[in-house]
């Protein structure tokens, strides 16, 4: 936040880069105590398989329970926390979470896959394929119950050594998401290279795609697209009926989207579940 001295509104630049210097450099700290005083929290959303009418799987999104900044949204320390290089410490303390509640669910007969987001930087070193097999066998998990979502731009920034580890991960029965798709710059070529299983369309086309007819025509182009090249599609966002009803026309395999369900901590999602997913999902049954 820029503040302005009093008397002459001469900006001081240095005084803004200051506090926020020092804004940082509290926050890197608190990020990194966040894992030891248990103060992030994985909450799930739901994605509906258009093809059974079914809730087939949930998206794991962690968030920040701080004592007294409150509740802080993963827009706001997910990128910090890419800059200063802790994020490979959330991302384990997430991978950890996910597998353990994703190996409580099957226990309990809930076939659910769970996707897992990574960030750019976790895929650039060698250690996340090990990281990964320890944290399955300590929690009884196996890889094919999980999905795994990528960036374009994890892609972008260093395609040799992101294709490495990702190749590696596919190798090991984990599959993979382009998540955002569209948003960032990888190549057509790129895409092919990789051993993905879906495309997530970013819910910036999605959200206004009944008022926006570019919007339309790029979902429309990117189910196309994924189809044509042998892989699942999702869309991220659906908020309203009318584009659930699109999608569905479109051939869209799966949704996702406040209008189905925002994300839920585990026991409220199951609770949802229990009760009324099914009714959820008849409500908005496509004729
Ligand atoms: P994302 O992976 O693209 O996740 C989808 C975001 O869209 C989530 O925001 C979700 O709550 C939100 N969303 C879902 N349905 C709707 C809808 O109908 N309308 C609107 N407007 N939004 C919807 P969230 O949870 O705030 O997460 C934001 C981003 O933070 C994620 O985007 C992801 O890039 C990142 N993130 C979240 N959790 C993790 C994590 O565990 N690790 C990493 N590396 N990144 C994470
Ligand atoms: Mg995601
Ligand atoms: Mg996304
Ligand atoms: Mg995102």
């Amino acid at each position: 936040a820029k503040r302005k001295r009093l008397g002459y509104a001469r900006y001081d630049a240095s005084y803004d880069t200051e506090t926020e210097n020092h804004g940082r450099l509290s926050l890197t700290g608190e990020l990194r105590q966040a894992i030891a005083r248990n103060e992030l929290v994985l909450y799930y959303q739901p994605r509906l398989d258009l093809a059974s009418g079914e809730i087939t799987g949930v998206e794991a999104l962690v968030r920040w329970q701080h004592p007294e900044r409150g509740f802080v949204p993963p827009d706001q320390f997910i990128p910090f926390a890419e800059q200063t290089g802790c994020i490979r410490d959330i991302t384990q303390w997430v991978i950890g979470r996910a597998f353990e509640q994703g190996a409580r669910w099957r226990a309990a007969g809930l076939a659910l896959a769970v996707s897992i987001n990574l960030s750019a930087r976790d895929l650039l070193g060698p250690e996340l394929p090990r990281r990964f097999a320890e944290l399955l066998a300590s929690h009884g998990a196996s890889p094919h119950w999980f999905l795994l979502e990528i960036t374009e731009s994890a892609i972008v920034d260093d395609p040799v050594r992101a294709l490495e580890t990702v190749t590696r991960l596919h190798e090991m029965g984990f599959s993979l998401s382009i998540d955002d798709f569209g948003t960032g710059y990888s190549s057509l070529a790129q895409l092919k290279r990789l051993p993905v299983a879906e495309l997530k369309i970013d819910k910036s086309f999605v959200m206004d795609m009944a008022r926006d007819p570019d919007d339309m025509t790029i979902v429309r182009s990117v189910i196309d697209l994924a189809h044509n090249m042998g892989l699942s599609v999702v869309a991220e966002g659906v908020e309203t009926d009318e584009v659930r009803e699109l999608l569905y026309d479109m051939g869209c395999d799966y949704l996702q989207g406040y209008h189905i369900c925002k994300p839920l901590p585990a026991e409220q999602l199951e609770g949802w579940l229990a009760r009324g997913a099914a009714q959820h999902c008849n409500k908005g049954e496509i004729t």
